[in-house]
């Protein structure tokens, strides 16, 4: 199978293709730390290397490990934001949660403080994720967290996905700066309720287990969102504003702080997270999914960034031209 992608290198999209970007990039790897804040995380196998890609017209192409599952980590972030939307409105979640990107690290807490007017910077970085998780509805937290898996299995069209409960309980049990932030939240009012709880949701969300696959199936989806005033997911109508909500957050703030840098490198929406996984979506054209988990000090996949870069060159994808 193959395609040919309307670019400036008129380059054609095979497994092949996919194939060098990876024996081109592996060696970025080497130069990156697997992460020591999940101790379950830096037992990965560093030499992991997968992509997948999901055309809009239902192709696919894969190399290297694409089928190896990973947990999801700060990739549920957007989905904990489409159903934070869904359960409340745009206006209830954003006069709690900022939506400006942020200078600092994933997990930074400086900023809460004296910045802002005491609400978390924007909900793809750990204080706004735990805020915008405290917002999901559900009678209890089984259900809450029922209902965020539901809506990641409708979009992943894979009935499959699970938890990794090593990965959940290492992070569980060493989570003292992610606890630290959500009691401060609540000490400043940006969530209420049962932080214990609130965090055990989060980290249930986080180690969601998906492949490649799965990541370039869900991209592709939301590569289609456009040009409908509603798409149907596990039996609600998701008002279409949404997805463009959570793509421009991706855009902006999705490779934490170092989105800027990865906007001029790459130019396309997409989230990375501390297990090595990134989620891409090239609007109209494409979901990709990848895995390379040595990270660099910014805790963004160093090969993987790497091998996005050269993907939008080669097939001409930044949106901004
Ligand atoms: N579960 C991780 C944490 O909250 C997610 C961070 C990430 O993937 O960047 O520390």
């Amino acid at each position: 199978m193959e395609k040919t992608i309307n670019n400036v290198h008129n380059k054609t999209l095979t497994n092949k293709f996919l194939n060098e970007l990876i024996e081109k990039n592996f060696n970025w790897a080497k130069i990156g730390n697997l992460p020591t804040s999940i101790p379950a995380l830096a037992e990965q196998d560093p030499n992991l290397f997968g992509v997948s890609i999901h055309t809009v017209e239902d192709e696919s192409f894969n190399a290297g490990d694409y089928d190896t599952p990973f947990t999801i980590q700060s990739i549920s972030k957007v989905f904990a934001l489409l159903q934070a939307l869904i359960d409340n409105s745009e206006e209830k979640v954003f006069s709690d949660i900022g939506m400006e990107p942020t200078g600092d690290l994933f997990d930074s807490i400086s900023k809460l403080e004296s910045f802002n007017n005491l609400t978390p910077l924007n909900p793809l970085v750990n204080a706004g994720a735990i805020a915008t998780t405290s917002f999901i509805h559900g009678k209890d937290y089984d259900d809450k967290f029922n209902r965020l898996k539901e809506l990641m299995i409708s979009i992943s069209n894979n009935p499959t996905i699970s938890v990794d409960y090593d990965v959940y309980r290492s992070e569980k049990e060493t989570a003292d700066k992610n606890r630290s932030i959500a009691y401060f939240l609540r000490n400043i009012g940006a969530i209420k309720g049962d932080v214990d709880k609130i965090l055990e949701l989060y980290f249930k969300q986080c180690s969601l287990k998906v492949t490649c696959k799965d990541l370039s199936y869900i991209g592709a989806v939301l590569a289609r969102t456009s040009g409908f005033n509603s798409l149907s997911f596990s039996g609600v109508e998701i008002p279409s504003r949404y997805f463009r909500i959570i793509k421009t957050f991706m855009f902006t703030c999705g490779l934490y702080n170092e989105s800027g840098k990865f906007a001029v490198r790459v130019g396309i929406p997409a989230k990375s997270g501390i297990s090595g996984g990134i989620l891409a979506v090239v609007p109209g054209k494409m979901g990709i999914g990848i895995l390379s988990p040595p990270l660099n000090k910014k805790s963004n996949p160093l090969a993987g960034m790497r091998l996005l870069e050269d993907l939008s060159d080669r097939l001409n994808l930044s949106l901004i031209q």
